[in-house]
C-alpha cells in the first residue's frame, strides 16, 4: 500500500526526524493561500504515488503567492506516470547545500533488511544504481539484534561526511529503520535527504510504502489510502475477499488457493502465454465468488481467454461447477473459457460442466496448453 509524500513525512516527523512540513491543497486558491501564509520561498509539490515528480514539472518554486498560485493551476490536473494529479504540498522553500539518497528496503536474496545511502541524492536511486553502484553505499540489519548504531556512523563516513555531520546522519538512519520495522513497511526512503545552507539536516522528500498483509496489525491505516491512486478493481477484488493482482498479459486466471494460482500462472508462462492477472477466489469457489472473479477478470479489456483452476479438496467439484454455470449465467463472458477441474467429486463436476457446454479439463498442463492456443486464436 502506498501513501503521499505528505503523509510519509508525518510519520517521519513522529520518528524524530526533521522534515519540512507544509500544507495540502486541492485547488488554486487553496494553494494562493497557503504560499500567503508561509509569507516566502515556497515549493509547490505534486501528490500523487509515482517517483520522479520533478522530471515531469509537478515540483516547482515559487517566489510569491501569485507565483504559487500561477504553480498550482500547472500542477493540479497534471498527469504523472498515469497518475492524475489531485493534491498539492506547499512547503516552505529550503536553500539546499547537498543533497543525498537514504532507503531501507527488504533485500530478499540476503534475507534481511538492508539500509542504501548514497551522496548522488535527488536523482532516481535507480539511476544511481545503474550507472554507478559503488556510490550507493548499504549496511544490512541483522534480523535479531537490529540495527547497530556503529553501521550508521560507519554508513556516514562512507559518504565523504564530515566528522560533525555524523551523528545527525546516523540518527536519521537509526529512526528510518525503525520505522520500517515498526510500521511493517515495504519501502522507506528519504529523497532527497538534505543538508541545508545552514548545516541542517532535513527529510525534504520521503516515501513510505506499507505490506498489504501486515495491514491488520495497523488498522489505523485505512485512513490514509487515496482511493484515487488505487486499481478500481484491486479495491473491488479486496471487498469481496479475493486476492487479486492485475499483470499485463492476456490470459485471465481464476483460482482457488494462492499455491494453485502461482503454479498455475507459472504453467501458463510455460506454454509460451502471460497471465493477465493473480487470482485467489478464497476456499470456497461459490457462485457469488466466481461470478465476482468473472466481473473482475473480463474488466479488463487485455483478457482474451479465461482459465478457471480449481482443485477440489475440501470444496467438491460439483458444487463448484454449479457455481461456475451460475456464475456464467449471470455475467456475459464473451472470452474462450477453458476449466480444469480435479479432486473431490471432479467427474460429477466435470459432467455438470459439460451440460453447460464448457468442456472441461483434469490436467493442469493440458488446461495451460489450451487457454494459450484460445489466447492466440
Ligand atoms: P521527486 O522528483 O518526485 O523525487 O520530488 P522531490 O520532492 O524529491 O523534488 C525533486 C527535486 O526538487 C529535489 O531533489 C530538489 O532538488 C528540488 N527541490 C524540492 N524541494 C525544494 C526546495 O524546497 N528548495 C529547493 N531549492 N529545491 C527543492
Ligand atoms: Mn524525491
Amino acid at each position: 500500500m502506498n501513501i503521499h509524500e505528505y503523509q510519509a513525512a508525518e510519520l517521519l516527523a513522529r520518528y524524530g526526524i526533521p522534515t519540512n512540513p507544509g500544507t495540502v491543497a486541492t485547488t488554486p486558491d487553496e494553494v494562493e493561500q497557503a504560499a500567503a501564509n508561509a509569507n516566502g520561498v515556497v515549493v509547490v509539490k505534486a501528490q500523487v504515488h509515482s517517483g520522479g515528480r520533478g522530471k515531469a514539472g509537478g515540483v516547482k518554486l515559487a517566489k510569491s503567492a501569485l507565483e504559487a498560485r500561477s504553480a498550482g493551476e500547472q500542477i493540479l490536473g497534471m498527469d504523472i506516470r498515469g497518475h492524475t494529479v489531485h493534491k498539492v504540498l506547499v512547503a516552505p522553500g529550503v536553500s539546499i547545500a547537498r543533497e543525498f539518497y537514504l532507503g531501507v528496503v527488504l533485500d530478499r536474496p540476503n534475507r534481511k533488511l538492508v539500509v542504501m545511502a548514497s551522496a548522488e541524492g535527488g536523482v532516481e536511486i535507480e539511476i544511481v544504481a545503474k550507472e554507478s553502484p559503488e556510490k550507493i553505499r548499504t549496511a544490512h540489519i541483522d534480523p535479531f539484534l537490529g540495527l547497530h548504531p556503529y553501521q550508521a556512523r560507519q554508513l556516514g563516513f562512507e559518504l565523504g561526511l564530515e566528522a560533525d555531520k555524523v551523528g545527525g546522519f546516523a540518527d536519521i538512519v537509526l529512526k528510518l529503520a525503525k520505522l520500517y520495522q515498526e510500521l511493517d513497511a515495504t519501502l522507506a526512503e528519504i529523497n532527497p535527504l538534505i543538508l541545508t545552507e545552514e548545516g541542517k539536516w532535513l527529510a525534504l522528500d520521503s516515501k513510505v510504502s506499507f505490506d498489504e498483509n501486515a495491514l491488520f496489525r495497523h488498522p489505523d491505516f485505512e485512513e490514509l489510502r487515496d482511493m484515487n491512486e488505487e486499481q478500481a478493481t484491486e479495491l473491488e477484488a479486496r471487498r469481496s475477499g479475493i486476492s487479486f493482482v492485475k499483470l499485463d498479459g492476456n490470459i485471465g486466471c481464476i483460482v482457488n488457493g494462492a499455491g494453485l494460482a502461482m503454479a498455475t500462472m507459472d504453467a501458463v508462462k510455460l506454454h509460451g502465454g502471460e497471465p493477465a492477472n493473480f487470482l485467489d477466489v478464497g476456499g470456497g469457489a461459490s457462485a457469488d465468488q466466481v461470478a465476482k472473479a468473472f466481473s473482475l477478470v473480463t474488466a479488463d479489456p487485455n483478457v482474451k481467454a479465461i482459465l478457471i483452476n480449481i482443485f477440489g479438496g475440501i470444496t467438491r467439484g460439483d458444487i463448484v461447477a454449479h457455481g461456475i454455470a451460475e456464475a456464467m449465467g449471470r455475467v456475459g463472458v464473451t472470452v474462450p473459457i477453458v476449466v480444469r477441474l480435479s479432486g473431490t467429486n471432479a467427474e460429477e463436476g466435470r459432467a455438470i460442466l459439460d451440460e453447460n457446454g464448457l468442456h472441461a479439463v483434469a490436467t493442469m498442463d493440458e488446461a495451460a496448453a489450451k487457454v494459450v492456443a484460445a489466447a492466440a486464436a
